[in-house]
């Protein structure tokens, strides 16, 4: 059977829920460093803004400064970062679905390599997909496309199929540059930028399987 083509997800907040291991990762440490909780909100935010973490990790260093060296923390974050994070309700079930249809899927993520290595890994997904690209690792990240022609030569198949993400500038971006039909994860109701608006993979499954 011929593939129908390639399906590249993004990996924090599409596949896996990152908000939610972010504030696991931030209550631990507050307890761990006695900082004060009212810092709690501005340091998840801190590290889920889409900016370099070593610079958000030097902001919360100067707040909390019994926490040690920022590149420390940063360490330290990579490591429980992926013993914290859960796949999306459903998404595993979404994933077997695509790849039954003949779909193969791949991970294109900005990160860093032991980070993100270690959530596919952790969450099962390096069973669900047919392989992924880190940014870190190949030197570009998104939107620059050639991320994804790093993980199609990877997977030895044409780049030709769906980019999805939750970031419009970073995943719809980078699927539109690459040719590929986007799809936005988002509780928004659409973009004009995207093929396709879905709650989440598992909508996204069922809109491609029905096609
Ligand atoms: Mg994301």
């Amino acid at each position: 059977m011929s593939s129908p083509g390639i399906i590249v997800f993004d990996l924090d907040g599409t596949l896996v829920d990152q908000l939610s291991a972010v504030r696991r990762w931030t209550d631990e440490f507050i307890v761990r460093h006695a900082a004060d909780p009212a810092l709690s909100p501005w340091i998840t935010r801190e590290l889920t803004a889409r900016a370099p973490k070593d610079e958000a990790f030097a902001r919360i260093a100067e707040k909390v400064p019994a926490a040690g060296h920022p590149s420390e923390m940063w360490q330290e974050y990579r490591t429980r970062m992926p013993e914290l994070v859960e796949l999306f309700t459903g998404t595993a079930d979404a994933l077997r679905g695509l790849r039954q249809a003949g779909w193969v899927l791949g991970i294109a993520t900005n990160g860093m390599t032991d980070n993100q290595a270690g959530k596919i890994r952790r969450t099962g997904l390096d069973a669900l997909v047919d392989g992924w690209v880190v940014s870190a690792e190949v030197g570009v990240r998104k939107p620059d496309p050639l991320l994804l022609t790093a993980l199609a030569a990877q997977l030895g198949v044409p780049l030709h199929g769906w980019m999805v993400g939750d970031g419009l500038e970073s995943d719809v971006e980078v699927g539109r540059r690459a040719g590929l039909r986007t799809a936005w994860v988002s509780a928004a109701s659409g973009s004009a930028d995207a093929d396709l608006t879905v709650p989440d993979v598992a909508a996204f499954a069922d809109a491609i399987l029905r096609r």
